[in-house]
């Protein structure tokens, strides 16, 4: 487990406004980017992506997510996100994603001046489903 302070917060934060400029966001042209820390140390980033049938939308969040598990990744320790707005904290259903990974998530929360607030997924989504909640002990593999 990493420690608090061997999270590289501002490089995620780097990282994760690069990937905001790389945003599909030509409807609400709300630009987010994310970058989540892998256990090994590894950073996937993510952009919004915005389709004109827009409950099929992705957050950033869970593009960086769905990215990293397509190359095997599935042990994160940190996320930034970083949007065009003061802070961005991750929505419900990136919450719910994310904590099917790591419920103890570190959340940093990044502005555009390369600044930043930290928090834990725990804090924001403290009762979630889990892998683990499933009756019988049938986890879905
Ligand atoms: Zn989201």
């Amino acid at each position: 487990m990493k420690r608090t302070d061997d999270i590289p917060a501002e490089e995620l934060v780097r990282s994760a406004r690069s990937a905001r400029e790389r945003s599909h966001s030509p409807y609400s042209k709300f630009r987010v980017g994310a970058a989540l820390l892998a256990r090994d140390g590894t950073i996937i980033t993510g952009c919004n992506v915005e389709i004109s049938s827009f409950s099929l939308t992705c957050c950033a969040e869970r593009t960086a997510l769905f990215t990293a598990v397509s190359r095997g990744i599935k042990d994160f320790v940190a996320v930034a996100v970083v949007s065009d707005a003061e802070e961005t904290p991750p929505c419900g259903a990136c919450r719910q994603a994310l904590a099917d990974f790591n419920p103890n998530l570190e959340i940093i929360l990044g502005r555009q001046d390369g600044t930043f607030t930290r928090t834990t997924l725990g804090s924001l989504y403290p009762k979630p489903f889990l892998p683990t909640s499933f009756p019988h002990g049938n986890i879905p593999q």
